[in-house]
């Protein structure tokens, strides 16, 4: 978990960076989006693990973490829609922009 969000944030400050100086940044702010939810799907499926039978009881917010963190594979570019982002500015079928 540790690792994903240290990996992410280096994601995401690099695309701020890029962003804050008018450079292109499309492709670094979807990888942003894109490793983001799987990290935070990682971090909810892992919590619902350490909780054993107690992370599905609503006594415990493991089972919402899981829910509300697959709303990031969907909302604000789904997860094939960042895919495609990235692949095509990597592979240089598409321009990174500003
Ligand atoms: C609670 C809620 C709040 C929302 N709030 C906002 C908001 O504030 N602002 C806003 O703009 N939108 C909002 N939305 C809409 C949200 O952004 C869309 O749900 C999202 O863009 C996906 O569109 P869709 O649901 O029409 O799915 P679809 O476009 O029908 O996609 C369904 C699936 O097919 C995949 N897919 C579709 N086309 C392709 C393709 N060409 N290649 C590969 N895979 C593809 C998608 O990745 C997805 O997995 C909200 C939705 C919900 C449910």
């Amino acid at each position: 978990m540790k690792v994903g969000h240290e990996t992410l944030a280096a994601l995401v400050y690099k695309a701020a960076w890029l962003k804050d100086r008018g450079l292109p940044n499309v492709m670094e702010t979807s990888m942003s989006k894109l490793y983001g939810a799987k990290v935070v799907v990682h971090d909810a499926n892992e919590c619902m693990k350490l909780f054993g039978s107690f992370g599905y009881s609503d006594e415990y917010p493991c089972g919402r973490f899981l829910r509300d963190s697959k709303q990031f594979e969907t909302l604000e570019g789904t997860s094939n829609m960042h895919t495609m982002i990235v692949a095509n500015a990597a592979m240089g079928f598409a321009p990174n922009r500003a």
